[in-house]
This record gives C-alpha cells, sequence and structure tokens, in this order.
C-alpha cells in the first residue's frame, strides 16, 4: 500500500438493517475511495454483544450489496480486535500516557455530588491520575488516559470547519474497563489507525467523539486522519428523518422497486452538490465527488426527487441489466418470480417500457402486455375500451395486418389507412387494440407492442378480443 493511498471506511453497528442515513454515509466513503483510486473497507462494530446480531451484519452485507457498493479486503469484526485494543491501552499505561484508576462507582458519585454542590464542573477528576504507584491497592482498576488539561483540542473538519474544544472540558476518559474490556472510543482510534484509514467521513453525530479520539492519535503518536463529518439527513418536514417519514431501510427501497443506480444517485445529491448536476452517472460521481461539495445544512428527504432520478436511470439502462434488476426486485418484494420465456419476452420489450417507468411495479405494470399469456383478460377499463368497437372492426383488420411486413413503418401505414377507411381516425382505434392486446388501458404503443408480440400472436390476441365484443 502506497503511503499517499486513500482508504476509507464504512463502520455500522449491526443492531438493525442499514438505514438510509448509514448507506448514504457508506456511499460517500465509497465514491471517495473509488474515485481515487484508494480502498473502501468495511468494519463491523460489534462490541456491544447485546444488541449486535449476526442477522443484522448480514442485513447490512445485503443492503450494501443491492446498492453496489463494493468494499474490499474482509470486513472486520471490532469485537474481535479487543486483545490489540487492551494492548494500545497497556502501552500508553507503561509509557505513562495513562494511569489506572481505582475509584469506585460510589466515589465517583460522591465526587460529582460534591462538586454539584459547590456549582463547580461535575467532570470526575481522579485523585489516581498523580499518584505514587507505591500506594496502588489491589484492588479493580481501570485504564484512564492522561487527557491534557490546558489549551484546546481543535478539530480540523473538513465540512464543519475548525471546531475547537477546550481541553479543560474533557475528562480522562476510561480506555480499558476493570474486567479489561476496551472501551469503544478506543476501538474506533486502533482499527482506523491499523486500517490505515486516512480519510473518517461518518454522521456529524460523531463529532463529539472526535475530540476524544484525537487525544488518543496524539498520544500514539498516531498520524490524525482527515475528518469529514456529515450532516444527518432529514425528513421533507425538515425534522430529523425517523419512522414517521415512511420507509427508512436502504431494503426497503429496493422493496418498492427504485432501481440501485437512481438510489445511488440520489442518495450521492443528497448533502452533496456538484453545481446544477442532478443527474449523473456512477463515473461520473467517482471523478466529481469530493468533500467540498458536502454541505454544512441537513439535507432533506425527497421522495418525488428519488422518482425522478430512478426514471432517467431506468431509461438509460442496458436492457438484459434491467430485466436482472426486476426479477431482483419481484424477489425483493416476494413477488412470484418470472418464467424463464416471461424474463426473455420482458427483456425483449424492454426497449418500449424503460422511457417513463421510474420504478421496476411501474416498469412491469406497462410489461403486462409482453409477460401475459393468452387468452387475455381485460381489466376494467380495457373492458369498457373494447365496447367501443364491433367484432366486425377487429375482424377486418386481421386480414389486412395478415399481409403486413412487420415494420414500424408499415405498421403505421396499414393502421392509419385501415382506420380511414373506417371514417375514422387511428386515435380513435388505438384505446381498444391497447385493449386487445394487452388487457390494459396505460400500454406502449399499439406499434411498439405488435412489434414485441409477433404477428401470430397480435393476430391471435384480436381474433380473441372479437371474439368477446358483440357484433354491434
Ligand atoms: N458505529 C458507528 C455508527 O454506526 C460509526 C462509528 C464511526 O464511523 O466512527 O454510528
Amino acid at each position: 500500500m502506497s503511503s499517499d493511498q486513500v482508504v476509507t471506511r464504512f463502520a455500522p453497528s449491526p443492531t438493525g438493517f442499514l438505514h438510509i442515513g448509514g448507506a448514504r454515509t457508506a456511499l460517500f466513503n465509497w465514491l471517495y475511495a473509488r474515485g481515487r483510486g484508494g480502498k473502501f473497507l468495511l468494519r463491523i462494530e460489534d462490541t456491544d454483544r447485546e444488541r449486535s446480531t449476526p442477522e443484522a451484519t448480514a442485513a447490512i452485507l445485503q443492503g450494501l450489496t443491492w446498492l453496489g457498493l463494493d468494499w474490499d479486503d474482509e470486513p472486520i469484526s471490532q469485537f474481535e480486535r479487543a486483545p490489540r485494543h487492551a494492548e494500545v491501552a497497556q502501552q500508553l499505561l507503561a509509557e505513562g500516557k495513562a494511569y489506572k484508576c481505582f475509584s469506585t462507582q460510589e466515589e465517583i458519585a460522591a465526587f460529582r455530588e460534591a462538586a454539584r454542590a459547590e456549582g463547580k464542573s461535575t467532570l470526575f477528576r481522579s485523585p489516581w491520575r498523580d499518584a505514587d504507584p507505591a500506594t496502588y491497592p489491589d484492588a479493580p482498576y481501570v485504564i484512564r488516559i492522561r487527557a491534557p488539561q490546558a489549551g484546546s483540542t481543535v478539530i480540523r473538519d473538513r465540512v464543519q470547519g475548525e471546531v475547537t474544544i477546550r481541553n479543560d472540558q474533557l475528562d480522562d476518559m476510561i480506555l480499558l474497563r476493570s474486567d479489561g474490556t476496551p472501551v469503544y472510543m478506543l476501538a474506533v482510534v486502533v482499527d482506523d489507525h491499523d486500517m490505515g484509514v486516512t480519510h473518517v467521513i461518518r454522521g456529524d453525530d460523531h463529532l463529539n467523539n472526535a475530540a476524544r479520539q484525537m487525544m488518543i492519535y496524539e498520544a500514539m503518536g498516531w498520524d490524525v486522519p482527515v475528518w469529514a463529518h456529515i450532516p444527518l439527513i432529514h425528513g421533507p418536514d425538515g425534522k430529523k428523518l425517523s419512522k414517521r417519514h415512511g420507509a427508512l431501510g436502504a431494503q426497503e427501497y429496493q422493496a418498492m422497486g427504485f432501481p440501485a443506480a437512481g438510489m445511488r444517485n440520489y442518495l450521492a445529491r443528497l448533502g452533496w452538490s456538484h453545481g446544477d448536476d442532478e443527474f449523473f452517472t456512477d463515473d461520473q460521481a467517482k471523478a466529481w465527488f469530493d468533500l467540498d461539495g458536502i454541505g454544512k445544512s441537513p439535507a432533506r428527504f425527497d421522495m418525488k426527487k428519488l422518482e425522478n432520478l430512478c426514471g432517467q436511470h431506468i431509461s438509460v439502462s442496458d436492457d438484459a441489466a434491467l430485466r436482472q434488476e426486476a426479477e431482483a426486485y419481484l424477489a425483493a418484494a416476494g413477488l412470484p418470480a418470472l418464467t424463464e420465456a416471461q424474463g426473455k419476452a420482458l427483456e425483449t420489450a424492454m426497449f418500449c417500457l424503460k422511457e417513463r417507468a421510474r420504478t421496476f411495479p411501474e416498469l412491469l405494470e406497462k410489461a403486462h402486455f409482453a409477460l401475459v399469456s393468452r387468452p387475455v383478460e381485460p381489466d376494467e377499463k380495457a373492458a369498457k375500451a373494447l365496447e367501443t368497437v364491433s367484432n366486425g372492426i377487429l375482424s377486418e383488420l386481421t386480414p389486412q395486418l395478415q399481409s403486413a411486413s412487420w415494420t414500424r413503418n408499415d405498421l403505421e401505414a396499414t393502421l392509419g389507412a385501415f382506420a380511414e377507411n373506417q371514417g375514422t381516425k387511428f386515435g380513435k382505434l388505438a384505446g381498444p387494440l391497447r385493449a386487445a392486446l394487452a388487457g390494459r388501458a396505460v400500454t406502449p404503443s399499439v406499434f411498439d407492442m405488435m412489434l414485441v408480440l409477433g404477428r401470430d400472436e397480435t393476430l391471435a390476441r384480436l381474433r380473441d378480443a372479437a371474439g368477446r365484443v358483440g357484433s354491434n
């Protein structure tokens, strides 16, 4: 690994699904690394043994996979690295940068009580900080960092700017508990250092932690990573995103049928901008993404914008890829899978489906004509449309189509001429023809459907429909 290689990481706590805020954090880290030939690593912060579950880890990995955010190397389990975290605490102790503290819970509570009564800061000041080791009792102890007491700690954050914290507001935080387990704050720093993380891009709910984490970097003499604390995502009402605002899990968006490329584009725009660009490809996002483009105020989640971007991505996606993603959507939504023949038909029809579909349910609804097999049952609207023509018209049309060459131009000409002969306009025939071919009122164009279905199937459907309508 060259020393100037960018290394980012996503460090979720596996206590639930991958929520939309986490997905955005992961995306920012992924874009930053991928745009710079860097590495994007994954660390599962599973030290909270009661709340962490393997199911949650699996759900997070699945969510990232759906979003196409591939990571380098094996995901790291923070819990498994506990011995290494403890080793660092011991090293700081040996170097005098940390000390053993024998204060009991009761003593700490009494200290705080007294400080409160005197109107002083309740930050605990351990009497063991400068104690002579000869006076150490044979009792349980924690290891505390020897925090600087004067001056201030400055976090140079690429999003928030310079954040200064007075050192007298920081306590000698615990590094190692009396049972020998490391605290979370120590684990994060040791892991980020050992993983070679150069840029920490994460939610600004962690900004306060950065000051405490800096103390550990400095005590160890390690390079401090570039910090970028990104504002959280808010709902359309400007309040912090919550269940009230609807779906929170990344995979819920898959089950709603949003394409991953559209989701990536939308999430990238959620808090980051590149001029006025709204729609962009992954390659553009990787080339453009930088920390300077991240806004300081919280972004608002906007479903309409997500839908619009998704529609644009569907319209430019490759047909085979769309078929694959539509089939994955059906599985994610717990809907019946397509047969092989239906899958092929979907792909063949894709050219006339992808123009205006914003989601896979919309795309599949338009695809109904290609997925259904005869006899095509008209829905209510289609049945009404069919009532506007006589079976005579449909039966007269079939021989003309029999001899037409099956190209868009010829079909347009044939149907135009046919309508004229009937003393009507093609527009009047389109509704019943849609109904006959698709059993639906909203479909791709009649010509596109005919091209996809082919001559035999088209004629068979027209005959079926003629059999349904009366001879008025
Ligand atoms: N595990 C933390 C979280 O899920 C992230 C910690 C970090 O990024 O440093 O919020």
